[in-house]
């Protein structure tokens, strides 16, 4: 089998890419949608993956693998290698999960990182009304992620929680010291949002990038009380280019709270010092950020010898991406907690995708299916209406 085509869309934020073979047999894969911007980079890979046997995904891999770096560049590779997988499946009959080794769990658990309500708010009681609109969503989610501290408009909005001056706009631009204030208003919303949770629904917290080292160890060991499920980025994370695992490590050592951090990291090789210096004690690699799933998979093997948990990232994901993390999920060891569930937006998603569910999620699981490849697909005509103009040749 050949590949003939990389094929790039973008249906209403996410780019979608379809990878053609002169079988007749086609893949997809998906970007996250906040990177709507990302086709031109996608099809930069054309030349490289034309010609080549898409069923032996790895060695397509070694010719692209290099030529990405971390989120957003290793998008457009993980989506190339999600299609590719897709294609071995169906090739081979069988679901994506049989050739990363097997499922080892029927149906995974997954999160709330992306079913969302309007913040009212930054006050303890907006931060309560909040999680309890969460936790009455139908999908009945065990753990639930919400965003503070610099990973919010929280310190932007509530004066004198920080010194030095913040940055608007952009993606995740601030690093600042916390006042005093600051660390105490973090602490009553975090009480706050337990107490609506109580110990029924995990509650996990995305607190950065952007915090010093101290105001990092005192929050972590102010919330010990609290079992929350973990904090996440605090150090680097979200676009930050670069992992710094020796001052996670400080942090990590000096608390029982769990921290956590990794979804914009590309490649097994940029996990290593976070790894092996056991220097987070959670992971959350993004299938569609790390290189793909495999990687994902043989990051988590690793994760596994050395204590770490995993909790894959996955909120921007859509549709076809939630697919290659219930694939992928379905086969991690048991460090796997849950990943991240990603929604469709707009809302016509769901109905040019199929082989999907139908509620996707009950009591907080997917159940695995069981059809070839990734078993999601678009439907043409249903999907027509929403393609750009200039791409009416996607399915051909
Ligand atoms: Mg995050």
């Amino acid at each position: 089998m050949k590949i003939t085509d990389l094929k790039c869309t973008v249906l209403g934020r996410n780019p979608v890419v379809r990878i053609t073979t002169d079988e007749g047999i086609s893949g997809l894969g998906e970007v996250e949608a906040s990177k709507s911007y990302l086709k031109p980079h996608i099809l930069f890979y054309k030349d490289f993956i034309i010609g080549e046997d898409p069923t032996d995904v790895e060695r397509v891999m070694l010719k692209i693998r290099r030529l990405g770096s971390f989120k957003p560049w290793g998008s457009a590779v993980s989506a190339i290698e999600m299609a590719l997988w897709d294609i071995a499946g169906k090739a081979a009959g069988v679901p994506v999960y049989k050739l990363l080794g097997g499922k080892v769990r029927d149906r995974v658990r997954v999160y709330n990182g992306a079913v969302r309500f309007p913040m009212t708010g930054y006050l303890p009681e907006d931060y309560a009304e909040n999680t309890a609109k969460m936790k009455a969503s139908p999908e009945n989610f065990s753990i639930i992620k919400q965003g503070i501290g610099f990973h919010s408009q929280m310190l932007n909005r509530v004066p004198g929680l920080t010194y030095g001056d913040l940055r608007g706009g952009g993606l995740r631009p601030n690093r600042a010291p916390l006042t005093e204030r600051g660390l105490k208003h973090i602490i009553a919303c975090v009480e706050a949002m337990k107490e609506v949770l109580g110990d029924e629904v995990g509650l996990a917290l995305d607190c950065g990038p952007g915090w010093m080292v101290p105001d990092a160890i005192r929050l972590a060991k102010a919330l010990e009380p609290l079992n929350v499920m973990w904090l996440e980025d605090m150090i680097t994370g979200d676009y930050t280019p670069y992992v710094m695992a020796d001052v996670y490590r400080e942090v990590t050592q000096s608390t029982s709270t769990p921290i956590h951090t990794g979804e914009q990291i590309y490649l097994r090789q940029n996990f290593r010092e976070l790894i092996e210096g056991h220097a987070v004690n959670v992971i959350g690699p993004d299938p569609c950020d790390i290189g793909g799933i495999a990687e994902l998979k043989w990051v988590a093997e690793y994760a596994d010898l050395h204590g770490i948990l995993m909790a894959p990232h996955g909120t921007g994901d859509g549709l076809i991406g939630l697919a290659a993390l219930v694939q992928v999920a379905a086969t991690l060891p048991p460090n796997y907690i849950a990943f991240e569930y990603p929604v469709g937006a707009p809302e016509w998603w769901y109905d040019i995708v199929t082989g999907l569910p139908d509620p996707i999620v009950v009591d907080s699981f997917v159940e695995v299916w069981d059809r070839p490849g990734m078993g999601v697909e678009l439907d043409e005509d249903a999907t027509g209406p929403y393609l750009p103009e200039g791409d009416e040749d996607f399915f051909d």
